[in-house]
């Protein structure tokens, strides 16, 4: 049966995850309390940070001071949640090249060779209206990395075996096929996200925060009205969950 074939894989199973953000503090802010679930469940959790996060201010700062505080909020936002190792690639901030065969592309199928995720975590590409080019670059090259880790004629590297990881897993979709209750890691998940003070600590940064809640509560109505959560879940986080399969050639993956 197709469907069988197409079912989106179980996110919660996962041993092993990469999680790819193009700023510092895209995951705690889309993923924070899944990620806090998984490492409490024994998943290793890696991070992978694109860029330096260097333009992520309102008010005029030096971009290498900011990039260095960024650095340091990382590590503790990775330490609330339970993160196992972090991994920096250093793009400046807002230059995350376009196309899937670029050089972003060809570090995360190494990074992919040598963690051997399971599940590959990231921001999806295809959200409407994401104006971000460092997110839909990144969404985009992960989508690709995926498909080209597992093949051993592509992106061929010295000591490195071809990984096909069994998921990857989109946070920030409209389109989410799985929910994840958070209610009971919130104060955890809140925990890591004021971890980073350079941007939650300011007016703007209070608006977002409040705006997260208010998405966690509308995931958490929606996942009940779906039947994928239980009554009683008030915080949810939401993911579309593909396998290698539906990345390619499958005009009916938006609908899985
Ligand atoms: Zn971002």
């Amino acid at each position: 049966m197709v469907s069988e074939l197409l079912k989106p894989p179980p996110l919660m199973s996962a041993k092993r995850v990469l999680c790819v953000q193009p700023h510092p503090d895209d995951m705690e802010c889309a993923a924070g309390g899944t990620i806090a679930l998984l490492a409490a469940r024994g998943a290793t959790v890696v991070y992978v940070t694109v860029t330096d996060g260097s333009w992520g201010a309102f008010e005029p700062v030096d971009p290498e001071e900011l990039a260095e505080t960024r650095r340091r909020e990382q590590v503790e936002a990775c330490r609330v949640l339970g993160v196992e190792e972090i991994a920096w690639l250093d793009f400046p901030d807002g230059q995350v090249p376009p196309g899937s065969g670029h050089v972003l592309c060809r570090h995360l199928v190494r990074l992919i060779r040598s963690y051997r995720p399971d599940c590959v975590m990231t921001v999806d590409p295809w959200t409407p209206y994401e104006a971000h080019p460092d997110h839909y670059n990144t969404g985009l090259a992960v989508a690709a990395a995926v498909l080209f880790s597992g093949l051993a004629a592509a992106h061929r590297e010295e000591g490195l075996e071809p990984h096909g990881p069994e998921m990857v897993a989109f946070a920030v979709t409209a389109r989410p096929n799985t929910w994840v209750a958070v209610d009971e890691v919130w104060e955890r998940r809140t925990r890591a996200l004021e971890a980073h003070r350079s941007q939650f600590s300011t007016p703007v940064g209070e608006v977002q925060k409040t705006l997260l809640r208010l998405q966690a509560e509308e995931l958490a109505r929606r996942g009940r009205a779906a039947g994928k959560l239980q009554e009683g879940v008030m915080l949810a986080e939401a993911f579309k969950v593909l396998s290698p399969l539906h990345l390619h050639c499958n005009w009916e993956a938006h609908k899985c």
